[in-house]
């Protein structure tokens, strides 16, 4: 019953902060501002949308993803991150219960889609916004000791540096905003996991890719987004992490046990 009402919370939760994320994502994209008076608008006929329109999942479905006013689509997008998100911390709350893990998979999940978002838009990860990510997972940190915080700093500077040198080995085929994003990551996850989220987010990229590139669908040169791949690859380690660490002898470290 406790776990239901979790699951129950962390959906709506989740469907709330992809929705943020997702609002601030295209905001700036756009080079708006995203806090302030600016209020939300339909792309179409320009009129202010009230809070019943902008209920996360909800106001979509029953507006059958169209304005209230002039019938105009709702891009699909809106309510692809409300949902993803909203799963996504579902399945948090189920693997993980109310424990540290779920906090901290709570406060990555607004900066991962965030990333992934502007990724997909414009093809750039705002530096400013990883770092906030990192300083915020070391925050989260800090009430754990030292050991806790020690774990992301190394994780955060780890996965900066291994992105750092695949991005220079690759030359320049990726962007430097991956490393900046490696970093925030490695501050939520601590070393090992960082190590093995990367893994998994190349593996998730390469399964993707792969084909594509057989289909001649992209090219070498062509520039994926790979903020995607490394949520991918970051909720594997969340999720699975735990089981890969132990089978090759490693013990997980603070949240992930
Ligand atoms: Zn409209």
């Amino acid at each position: 019953m406790e776990d239901a009402l979790l699951i129950f919370t962390a959906f709506w939760l989740g469907a709330a902060l992809g929705s943020f994320a997702n609002a601030a994502a295209m905001r700036t994209a756009a080079d708006k501002k995203w806090w302030g008076s600016e209020r939300s608008v339909c792309d179409s006929c320009g009129r202010t949308l009230s809070a019943r329109d902008l209920i996360p999942v909800v106001s979509f479905i029953a507006l059958g993803g169209r304005c209230r006013m002039c019938g105009a689509k709702i891009p699909l997008r809106h309510f692809t991150a409300e949902l993803a998100a909203a799963a996504v911390l579902s399945f948090c709350a189920w693997r993980f219960g109310l424990s540290s893990a779920f906090f901290f998979s709570a406060a990555a999940l607004p900066f991962m889609a965030f990333h992934s978002l502007t990724d997909i838009e414009t093809g750039y990860i705002y530096d400013s916004w990883a770092i906030a990510m990192a300083a915020c997972g070391l925050l989260l940190r800090i009430p754990h000791g030292v050991g806790a915080a020690a774990d992301g700093a190394f994780g955060a500077a780890a996965g900066f540096a291994l992105m750092a040198a695949i991005l220079i080995a690759s030359r320049g085929k990726m962007g430097f905003g991956d490393a900046m994003l490696a970093m925030g990551i490695g501050a939520f996850m601590g070393l090992k996991m960082t190590i093995l989220a990367l893994y998994l987010g190349f593996l998730a990229g390469g399964i993707t890719v792969l084909p594509l590139l057989i289909a001649k669908k992209v090219t070498r040169k062509t520039a994926v987004p790979f903020a995607p791949f490394l949520f991918a690859g970051m909720l594997a380690a969340m999720f699975f992490g735990k089981f890969i660490l132990l089978l090759f002898g490693f013990s997980p470290s603070w949240p992930w046990l």
